[in-house]
C-alpha cells in the first residue's frame, strides 16, 4: 500500500486509479467529471479563464498525482511537459542524460544548448557511477527509464543520492514504465513525466503530457509555466486520458503478459540478432539480421502489427527507429521497438512469424 503521509492514496494503485478524480458521492452528482468546455468563468473564483484551469484538468491530475504519490499538472503533449522542466534550470544550467533518451528530448536539449540556455551532458544510463560523476556540478539529472528505445534501466535510488549529494534536481520520464511498475517518487525523485499520449491514455487517439513534483514550490513554478507558455491540454483530451487511465493496471498486465510471452517464443528466433526486454513493461525491441532493409521489409509484411511512431495503445504497432535521421547512431539500424498490444498473443506471434519468415 501506499504510504499516505507521502502524498499518496491509502489504496492500492489498482483502487486508486479507479476512484480518485470523482466528483464527491452525493445525489445527483456526475459519476464522472464532464468535460468542460469553457473559455472562461465568471469572476471572482479561484479559476478565472480558460488558461489557468479547468476542472477536467483537474480530474486527471489528481488521479495521475495520486497514482505517482505527488502533485500534478498536465501539459499539451509530453514535449510541453518536458520543457517546462527544462525550463526550471537557470540559463547555462548543466542538464545530465542518457545518450538514448526520446529523439525529442535531445533535439530539444540540443536547440536550448545552441542559444546558451543549458549545457548537457550525455551518459550511459547504465553506468551509475559515470552518472555521479557527471552530477557534480550539475543542475538537472535527467532520465529515462527504461530507455526508449535502447531499454537500459536506471538505478534510479543510487542515481537520486548521488545527485541529491551534489545539490541537482532528478527527473525521470516515467513514460514506460507507468507509476503502476515504477514510482521514482518514492525513490527519492523530484520530477517525474509522462508522455500521457502512450500508456496512460492508451488509446493512441490523445497527445497530451504531465509532471509530477515533489515540491509545492516546482508545482508552483510548473503551473506559472504552463500559464505563460499557454502549453495547456484541452479539457476533451484530460477527459479521454483519464478515461483511458483508469483501465491502465489491467491494459498494462495484458500487454506485459504478452510481451513476455514474445519475447521466450522469440528468443531464439533465426531471423533475428538479438531480443531486448527489461524484464518489465510492454515494449521490446528487436534486431532483426539483415539490418535496415531486412527491418523495413518486416514492418510491411504483417497484418495485425501496424506500422506506425508511438506507442502504448490497446493494439500492436511497431517501428524501425533508425528511420528517422534524429534517432542515436549506437542505435542498431535493424532494431524495431514493438509496442506489445492486448491481442492474443497467438495472434501477435504468429503475424510475427510469417513475417519473419519471409525475410530469407
Ligand atoms: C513519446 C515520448 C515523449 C514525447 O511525448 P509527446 O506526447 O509525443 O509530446 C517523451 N518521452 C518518451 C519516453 C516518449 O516515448
Amino acid at each position: 500500500m501506499h504510504d499516505a503521509s507521502r502524498g499518496a492514496s491509502a489504496f492500492h494503485p489498482e483502487t486508486t486509479v479507479i476512484i480518485a478524480g470523482r466528483p464527491p458521492h452525493e445525489p445527483d452528482q456526475p459519476m464522472s467529471v464532464p468535460v468542460h468546455l469553457t473559455s472562461t468563468y465568471v469572476a471572482g473564483g479561484e479559476l478565472e479563464y480558460g488558461r489557468y484551469g479547468n476542472p477536467s484538468w483537474t480530474a486527471f491530475e489528481e488521479t495521475l498525482g495520486a497514482l505517482e504519490g505527488a502533485r500534478c499538472v498536465a501539459f499539451a503533449s509530453g514535449i510541453a511537459a518536458i520543457a517546462a522542466v527544462l525550463d526550471l534550470v537557470e540559463p547555462g544550467g548543466t542538464v545530465v542524460a542518457p545518450r538514448h533518451s526520446y529523439t525529442g528530448t535531445v533535439a530539444l536539449l540540443a536547440e536550448l544548448e545552441s542559444k546558451g540556455l543549458v549545457q548537457a551532458v550525455y551518459v550511459d544510463i547504465t553506468d551509475t557511477a559515470a552518472v555521479a560523476t557527471a552530477s557534480e556540478g550539475a543542475a538537472l539529472v535527467w532520465f529515462e527509464s527504461p530507455t526508449n528505445p535502447a531499454l537500459e534501466v536506471a538505478d534510479i535510488p543510487a542515481i537520486v543520492a548521488a545527485a541529491h549529494a551534489n545539490g541537482a534536481l532528478v527527473a525521470v520520464d516515467n513514460t514506460f514504465a507507468t507509476p503502476i511498475l515504477q514510482r521514482p517518487i518514492e525513490h527519492g525523485a523530484d520530477l517525474v513525466v509522462h508522455s500521457a499520449t502512450k500508456y496512460i491514455s492508451g488509446h493512441s487517439d490523445v497527445l497530451m503530457g504531465a509532471v509530477v513534483a515533489a515540491s509545492d514550490e516546482h508545482v508552483d513554478a510548473l503551473v506559472k509555466r504552463r500559464s505563460l507558455f499557454g502549453a495547456i491540454p484541452a479539457p476533451l483530451e484530460t477527459f479521454l486520458a483519464l478515461r483511458g487511465l483508469r483501465t491502465l493496471p489491467v491494459r498494462l498486465e495484458r500487454a506485459q503478459s504478452n510481451a513476455r510471452e514474445l519475447v521466450r517464443r522469440l528468443a531464439d528466433h533465426p531471423a533475428l540478432d538479438e531480443v531486448r526486454y527489461p524484464g518489465f513493461g510492454a515494449i521490446v525491441s528487436i534486431v532483426v539480421r539483415g539490418g535496415a532493409d531486412a527491418a523495413d521489409a518486416l514492418v510491411q509484411r504483417t497484418r495485425l502489427w501496424v506500422h506506425a511512431t508511438s506507442l502504448g495503445g490497446v493494439e500492436s504497432t511497431f517501428e524501425r527507429r533508425r528511420r528517422w535521421p534524429s534517432e542515436q547512431p549506437t542505435i542498431p539500424e535493424g532494431l524495431v521497438r514493438l509496442s506489445v498490444g492486448l491481442e492474443h498473443v497467438d495472434d501477435l506471434h504468429q503475424d510475427l512469424v510469417q513475417a519473419l519468415e519471409t525475410l530469407g
